[in-house]
């Protein structure tokens, strides 16, 4: 893959964005800032990426720091994204993947508004928060140039995290099928207002994929159980890897012509 230059990954303390982040510094990222709020599974997935690394033939090393920040609190996230950058020097890649996941029993007319607001804080509105303060720093700075042949490629690459629940809905899922179509209208149309600059926004719709936020969730996980032959073509859940391949993919140059694209990695979910 050809990632040089550095990256930002929210939600990367666990599940696809802990594998987002080990990915980005095994495939050539010069420095990977992982955020999160949960400050004790981020300090055990810089640990594991400081042994991935001893394990590597490369020589070059990725630099790997972690940042303890609520995506939903745009202060935090401006100082840290400053932090980061005075730190780096420049941002190239984020990956908004941060997000929470909630069924609402008797759906839209029984969901509490108080759940609904706290789905559309963290997937939607953090999602916002970071794409805004990273954009800003993205439209100001030179191209990066590709590793593999020294073109000049984008002046940043955002990837947002929708879902399969983005495109289609899922009983009971209101609020978080609501955040996630909202996530793809805010990756196309920031997509249109700075494709001609050079700042690339696309979105990627994981389909059910094994992190704790299903194998966390018995109910979730019983139904996934009963329903994965029937609903998911490829008959499996994906793994995290598989998803992160993805991100990397609409990160680099490999997808330098690629804006404004969602992107489905659901083993045929959404096409059936
Ligand atoms: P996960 O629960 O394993 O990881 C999510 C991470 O986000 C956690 O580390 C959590 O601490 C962090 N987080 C939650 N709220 C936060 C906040 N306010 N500020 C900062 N960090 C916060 O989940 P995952 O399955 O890896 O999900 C990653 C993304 O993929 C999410 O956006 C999710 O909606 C999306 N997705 C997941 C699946 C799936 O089946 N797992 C399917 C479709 C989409």
């Amino acid at each position: 893959m050809d990632v040089p230059g550095f990256a930002l990954i929210t939600g990367g303390a666990s599940g696809i964005g802990r594998a987002c982040a080990a990915t980005f510094a095994r495939d050539g990222a010069a420095g990977v800032a992982i955020l999160d709020v949960d400050h004790n599974a981020l300090a055990a997935v810089k640990a594991e990426i400081e042994e991935q690394q001893t394990k590597q033939t490369s020589s070059s090393r990725c630099q790997v720091d972690t940042y303890t920040v609520d995506v939903t609190d745009e202060d935090q996230v401006i100082q840290t994204v400053k932090a980061i950058v005075s730190k780096f020097g420049r941002l190239d890649y984020v990956v908004n993947c941060a997000g929470i996941a909630m069924k609402h029993e008797g759906g839209a007319a029984y969901a509490k508004t108080s759940d609904w607001q706290r789905i559309l804080d963290v997937n939607l509105t953090g999602t916002f928060f970071v794409l805004k303060v990273a954009a800003q720093i993205m439209l100001e700075q030179e191209p990066i140039h590709s590793a593999i042949d020294g073109r000049p490629l984008q002046r940043g690459s955002i990837i947002n995290f929708a879902s399969i629940q983005g495109v289609v809905g899922i009983p009971l899922s209101t609020a978080y099928a609501a955040s996630k179509h909202a996530v793809i209208g805010l990756t196309r149309t920031a997509s249109e207002d700075y494709a001609a600059k050079g700042l690339r926004i696309n979105a990627i719709c994981p389909g059910y994929t094994e992190t704790p936020l299903i194998t966390n969730n018995p109910a979730v996980m019983k139904a996934m159980e009963e329903r994965v032959d029937t609903a998911v073509p490829m008959q499996r859940l994906g793994k995290p890897q598989e998803i992160a391949d993805g991100v990397v993919y609409l990160a680099g140059g490999r997808s330098s012509f690629v804006t404004g694209s969602v992107l489905m990695v659901d083993g045929g979910y959404t096409q059936r």
